[in-house]
């Protein structure tokens, strides 16, 4: 029985020999790889500086801290999110304000941003969950009405768009972020895109130790820092990625629409739900997530998923909700029922095998395996 995996990186020749050309050269940190792989990922982005560092995670952190947000500020996110989305705001002791998200897409609902204002909100942190824009039309009017700074985690969107716009470009900053389950990969990579000088200034010193820039200021440092820094030959790897950005984007659309195709069936059979992509915008396809029906447990989910797991296919619940982490249950005494469309959500959402190269065949399997599953 052939296993099929819930992710899978694709590499080419291309980015075996990018990678080989680095490891011929002295210079595998600090190198023009890095300025090379940062302009691709800007210009992708619309925006005028990239700050590459080692992982998303980093990305995140930088921008709060660059942005000046810490201790006595909230900013408003959702929990229906991989949780280095709020982690970042706590490295930096800014108190996360959630607020639900829309029901078809898991993105932040922007009705419910406004009542979430206090006097201490300095921010909105909006995640572009599974590679689908929030909706920026009704986001950024609210932040401009409370000047607020945005933060963009578009570490899910590479590629994709609201209204023809790039995803990382809206707000103050974005980010995108490069482990191999992403749509592209330079195994553990991650990038700050903004149009702030100064901004990008900041989280570059910050990623290198706090370094000033003047040329002897190696052993300066000018403010706290971290070693955030991503190498030459992660870079390298980077950039030929990009470069395929468009063909892999075309086929994730593909194995997107393979599973669209045959899973209608299970939609008025068993009352799953397939993601939806509205109005405006340009899919990023990063995951394929199905919902068991409405008012589904769980319990239940789970249960599918061992089967699928039986049968040697890769799957996950995803997301898990952020404010139901013990950890966050322990810090801010959230419980079940705070947020219930994320919960739901949570509970019902099932990441299927998602990869470049599903093939027909793949797709037929899952479907099949999961019709057994849902039947059982
Ligand atoms: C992947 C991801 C990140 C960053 O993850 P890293 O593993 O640190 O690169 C941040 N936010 C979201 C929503 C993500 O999916």
């Amino acid at each position: 029985m052939q296993s099929i995996p819930l992710s899978q990186p694709d590499i080419t020749d291309r980015e075996r020999l990018a990678v080989a050309k680095v490891l011929e050269t002295t210079q595998l940190a600090l190198g023009p790889r890095i300025t090379a792989f940062e302009q691709a990922l800007a210009d992708r982005a619309g925006r005028k500086h990239g700050v590459a560092v080692n992982s998303g995670t980093s990305a995140l952190h930088l921008i709060v801290r660059g942005l000046g947000l810490g201790e006595g500020d909230e900013v408003i996110t959702t929990p229906f999110s991989f949780i280095a989305s709020t982690n970042c705001l706590l490295f930096e002791r800014v108190r996360p304000v959630f607020v639900d998200v829309d029901p078809r897409t898991g993105n932040i609902d922007p009705s419910l941003i406004e009542a979430a204002v206090t006097e201490r909100t300095a921010g909105l942190l909006v995640v572009d969950v599974f590679g689908q824009s929030a909706d920026w039309d009704a986001v950024m009017p609210v932040a401009e009405r409370h000047g607020l700074k945005v933060i963009e985690d578009s570490c899910e969107a590479l590629g994709g768009a609201w209204k023809g716009r790039p995803l990382g470009s809206f707000g103050d900053a974005g980010c995108f972020a490069f482990y191999p389950n992403k749509q592209i990969t330079t195994g553990e990579g991650g990038v700050v895109v903004t149009d702030s000088d100064e901004l990008a200034a900041v989280c570059r010193s910050m990623s290198n130790q706090g370094r000033g820039t003047t040329p002897d200021g190696w052993l300066q440092h000018v403010r706290l820092g971290y070693n955030y820094r991503i190498s030459d030959i992660s870079a390298a790897l980077g950039t030929a990625q990009m470069e395929r950005l468009d063909e892999i984007l075309a086929a994730r659309a593909g194995a997107a629409g393979l599973y669209n195709e045959r899973l209608g069936d299970l939609v008025g059979r068993f009352g799953i739900e397939l993601p939806a992509v509205v109005d405006g915008v340009t899919m990023s396809w990063f995951v394929y997530v199905i919902r068991l029906a409405e008012g589904s447990t769980a319990d239940q989910r789970d249960k599918v998923i061992a089967h699928l797991r039986s049968k040697g296919i890769g799957c996950s619940n995803y997301f898990a909700p952020i404010h139901l982490q013990p950890f966050y249950r322990e810090q801010f005494g959230y419980a079940e029922g705070d947020f219930p469309v994320t919960e739901s959500l949570g509970a019902r959402g099932i990441a299927l095998p998602f990869f470049n190269k599903l093939s027909p065949t793949q797709a037929d399997r899952v479907v099949a395996v999961l019709t057994e599953a849902l039947g059982a």
